[in-house]
C-alpha cells in the first residue's frame, strides 16, 4: 500500500513586514487542508516590485522568523534569498519538488490580490501543474476567484481552490505608512515584529 503523501503549504510574499493577515491565512489553510507544515518564503527580489524600494531581505527574513516561531507547523526558508536575480515562484517550486521528492503535494497559499495577478506570473500553467493554489478570500471575492479559474479552464478548475476567510483589512503598505506617520501598529503585527521594527529603525 502506498504511504501517506506529505502535504506542504507554501506562503510566498515580500513580508515587508509580515503581519497577522499573512499568519491567520496560513494557519487557516493549514488547518482546513490538513497540511503537515507551511513554509514561509520571503522573496529576495520580487519580480512585480522591481520599481519600488524593498527592505533588505535579511530584515524581512528575521521578522518572518520572529512572527512564525511560536507555531510548530510554520517554517521559514531562505531559498529565494540565496538565489540571485528576480525570484520566480516556478523556480522555487522546482527546487522544493527536488528537495521533498515525489511523495509530497504542494499547496501555494495566496490572498485575494495575489490570486488575481497569477495570469501574469512566469510559466504559470507549468506552475499550476506542480502545485495547487489556495486563495484565501472573503465571500465577496468568489466571482473574482471564479474568473481566474475560468481563465485557466480545466487546469484552473482542478488546481485553484478558494477558502473562505474573514480576510482582515491589513496590508504591509498600510503598516509602513502607519510607522512613517507615528501611528501604533500594535496587534497588527506580532509583538516581536513590532519590537524588531523599532529596534532596527525600519520604515521611518
Ligand atoms: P504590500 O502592501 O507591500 O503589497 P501585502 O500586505 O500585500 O504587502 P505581500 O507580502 O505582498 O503582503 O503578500 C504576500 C501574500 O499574502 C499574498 O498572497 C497576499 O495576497 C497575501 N496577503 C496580504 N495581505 C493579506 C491579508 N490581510 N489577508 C490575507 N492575505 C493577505
Ligand atoms: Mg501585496
Amino acid at each position: 500500500m502506498a504511504g501517506k503523501r506529505r502535504r506542504v503549504g507554501i506562503m510566498g510574499g515580500t513580508f515587508d513586514p509580515i503581519h497577522v493577515g499573512h499568519l491567520m491565512t496560513a494557519e487557516a489553510v493549514r488547518n482546513e487542508y490538513h497540511l503537515d507544515k507551511v513554509i514561509f518564503i520571503p522573496a529576495a527580489n520580487p519580480p512585480h516590485k522591481q520599481q519600488q524600494q524593498v527592505t533588505p531581505a535579511i530584515h524581512r527574513f528575521m521578522m518572518t522568523v520572529l512572527a512564525t516561531c511560536s507555531n510548530p507547523y510554520f517554517e521559514v526558508s531562505s531559498l529565494e534569498m540565496n538565489r540571485p536575480g528576480p525570484s520566480y515562484t516556478i523556480d522555487t517550486i522546482y527546487e522544493l519538488v527536488h528537495r521533498f521528492g515525489e511523495d509530497t503535494d504542494f499547496y501555494f497559499i495566496t490572498g485575494a490580490d495575489a490570486i488575481q495577478e497569477i495570469p501574469t506570473w512566469d510559466r504559470i500553467e507549468e506552475l499550476l501543474g506542480l502545485c495547487q493554489f489556495i486563495a484565501a478570500t472573503r465571500q465577496g471575492c468568489v466571482p473574482n476567484v471564479d474568473n481566474i479559474k475560468e481563465y485557466f479552464g480545466e487546469l484552473g478548475e482542478k488546481r485553484i481552490h478558494r477558502l473562505a476567510t474573514p480576510e482582515l483589512e491589513i496590508s504591509s503598505t498600510d503598516i509602513r505608512d502607519r510607522i512613517r506617520k507615528g501611528y501604533s501598529i500594535k496587534y497588527i503585527v506580532p509583538t516581536a515584529v513590532e519590537q524588531y521594527i523599532y529596534k532596527e529603525g525600519l520604515y521611518k
